[in-house]
């Protein structure tokens, strides 16, 4: 029988550790928030590494009374609330009483501090938990906090820290919420010795904004700002010419507290309907304000999560205002102007996506095969004739992929080029012959490419033995992708050196990951460099892409690597882009498609490795065997 035992306050700590320290972006949101409760005006925050090797937040705040030193790091200890109804108007960051204890026990803590009343501060240094006797000290009025070596004393944990850029990545994005939710305070950031962020005080986050996504985003803001039975809404939304692949930069402050908000964020995109492309996510910066009691912040450890009393009225409160703004807007001009962003992006057809350069570029080099294979001897069709493509129905694999055969290219700007019909070229089976034959009984072996498009979207098509119904899209686009991308595996991307490396302005953990993962990146072409703070110099990109900017070739690569998670391979990228490429070149679920269009495409199924699926992994076709309709119909 196993005993019950009281864990040991070291114990508790530690677990407790494990909900709210993560890395060294986590510690720092605590002293920030920390700070902030303390009335600071001003904040220094110096890094080393990152975070993973110094943390020190120094701020100007009331200080901690050197009786209350030990207090401060004893867990379930806070100044901040008395008792539970307390939990209901809470109004401060913090209330918990956890943060320091936490992370006093994983790692090296010392704090100074000086009320404005004591004659001189104190000092308490903690090393795993374990304190040491409070030092009398000098210091100026205020709380200084310094954690070294985290997780020294948890090596699981130590293990999960990753590069120092990349947990630099993390903790600039920490100071970036602090520093938007609250602009009337000073803040600064410097990492190894090196200023990052020096933000004085102002009255608008536009400037901060500007400092920490760069101007070009921050000239294109919409100030919004309104108020409801004492719920105050503020802030900037981004024109949407300036769109993300995730919701990373949708920052939603309540009451100063970066929060993350499902239903918000909804509101947010129906908002955006009809002005992004789908896939995209709009870019905010906005504050609500409301009495403390309409809102439950003890919901989660790290207070990301919240409960609104009236989620409702604020999702209308939100849609409301950003539709009303939007409807006074002149956008479209504004999506116009800057000459760097390139086409139009309100057009919601595919030539104003970012993805129109590569589709064109998809569709010249398609084109441009196509062309040379007209010149090129025909003698391949002789081999292709000999395999049916519906001995491919599927089940044997066909490693019949190559790419330059005639048959292979046949569509040009997406649709099928005459000339290329295998079906036609297929003396066993002319077509004319099989339509005469249509609705008769059909011989064993089925040569023909009768097939039916429905609904301008599927073909049906009869086999041997029974029918098969195709998703057009889907198969096209998985004909395309394996065509493509062994075009670009054999050759490798070539990449092309810009004459005047290009300075994209990446946010601070976009450009950690981008450096992080320069040799993955450079393997796609892209070379890149650092260039002093968040800015990264591209010096070359893949030639393949050369309709697109630089800056934006690497920010949807950035944005995959941020989505992978995990480390990825350059493979993956290269497949990202392709998949984006097929889809984008391929016949459109919807499109009419002519008889040859459907014979040309049909002739190439076999080409594909997989032909059973598009690139998505979506079934490209179903399979309704003949036996399979006569047991429905009651036949058998
Ligand atoms: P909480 O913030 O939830 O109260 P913490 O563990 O983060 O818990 O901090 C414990 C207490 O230490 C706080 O309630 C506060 O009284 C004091 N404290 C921590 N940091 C500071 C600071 N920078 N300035 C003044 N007091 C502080
Ligand atoms: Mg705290």
């Amino acid at each position: 029988m196993p005993t019950i035992q009281q864990l040991s306050p070291s114990v508790v700590n530690k677990i407790a550790a494990g909900e709210v320290i993560e890395r060294p972006a986590s510690v720092l949101k605590e002293l920030l928030e920390n700070s902030v409760d303390a009335g600071a005006t001003r904040i220094d925050v110096t890094l080393e590494k990152g975070g993973s090797d110094v943390i020190r937040v120094a701020d100007n705040g009331c200080g901690i009374a050197v009786e209350e030193l030990p207090l401060a790091v004893a867990s379930h200890a806070t100044s901040k609330i008395r008792s539970a109804d307390d939990l209901f108007s809470v109004m401060t960051l913090g209330f918990r009483g956890e943060a320091l204890a936490s992370i006093a026990e994983v790692s090296r803590l010392v704090i100074r501090s000086r009320t404005a009343d004591a004659e001189s501060g104190a000092e308490l240094e903690i090393v795993g938990g374990a304190a040491s006797p409070v030092q009398p000290i000098g210091c100026p009025v205020g709380t200084t906090i310094e954690v070294r070596n985290l997780f020294f004393n948890t090596p699981v944990r130590h293990k999960f820290m990753r590069s120092p850029q990349t947990e630099m990545g993390h903790s600039i994005e920490a100071v970036t919420r602090l520093a938007l939710a609250h602009p009337h305070i000073h803040f600064t950031l410097s990492h190894n010795s090196r200023t990052i962020h020096d933000l004085p005080p102002v009255a608008t986050i536009r400037g901060r904004i500007a400092a920490f996504f760069g101007d070009e985003l921050a000239d294109d803001l919409i100030e919004v700002a309104s108020d409801s039975d004492g719920v105050t809404l503020s802030g900037f939304v981004a024109n949407p010419m300036h769109s993300r692949a995730t919701g990373r930069m949708q920052y939603l402050f309540l009451n100063g507290r970066a929060i993350r908000d499902r239903a918000l964020q909804h509101a947010l995109g129906e908002a955006y309907r009809g002005l992004l492309l789908t896939g995209r996510q709009p870019i905010c910066f906005l504050r609500l304000e409301m009495p403390a009691d309409l809102v439950d912040v003890n919901v989660h450890p790290t207070k990301q999560e919240v409960r609104f009393q009236d989620s409702g009225r604020l999702y209308s409160l939100l849609l409301g205002t950003l539709r009303t703004k939007f409807l006074s807007t002149d956008l479209q001009a504004r999506g116009a102007t800057p000459a760097a962003m390139g086409p139009n992006r309100f057009q919601t057809d595919e030539a104003a996506s970012g993805a129109s350069e590569l589709v064109s570029w998809a569709k010249e080099q398609l084109g441009r095969q196509t062309a040379e294979q007209l010149r090129a001897p025909i003698e391949t069709n002789d081999t292709r004739r000999s395999i049916s493509p519906w001995q491919a129905t599927g089940r044997e694999p066909l490693s019949l992929h190559r790419i330059d055969g005639p048959a292979a290219l046949p569509f040009e700007m997406g649709r099928p080029v005459g000339g290329f019909d295998i079906g036609q070229n297929t003396e066993t089976a002319p077509r004319e012959a099989m339509s005469e034959d249509r609705g008769r009984e059909r011989p064993g072996s089925l040569e023909s490419q009768n097939a039916l498009q429905v609904h301008n979207r599927y073909l049906v098509v009869e086999t041997d033995a029974g029918i098969e119904v195709i998703d057009q899209h889907a198969l096209h686009e998985r004909i395309l992708y394996e065509q493509i991308r062994e075009k670009v595996l054999a050759g490798g991307l070539e990449s092309q050196k810009l004459l005047v490396p290009e300075p994209v302005d990446l946010t601070a953990t976009e450009a950690a990951i981008a450096l992080e993962h320069a040799n993955v990146l450079a393997q796609l072409g892209v070379e890149i460099q650092p260039f002093g703070g968040e800015t990264v110099l591209v010096s070359s990109y893949p030639a393949m892409l050369s309709n697109l900017s630089p800056a934006e070739v690497l920010r949807d690569l950035v944005e995959k690597l941020l989505a992978g998670g995990r480390q990825p391979e350059a493979r993956d990228l290269v497949d990202e882009l392709l998949h984006m490429i097929a889809c984008k070149a391929a016949v459109k679920f919807g499109d009419r498609l002519t008889t040859e269009e459907v014979d040309s495409l049909l002739s190439q199924r076999h080409l594909a490795q997989d032909q059973h699926h598009c690139p998505h992994g979506r079934p490209t076709a179903l399979v309704f065997t003949r036996e399979d309709l006569d047991r429905q119909f009651k036949r058998i």
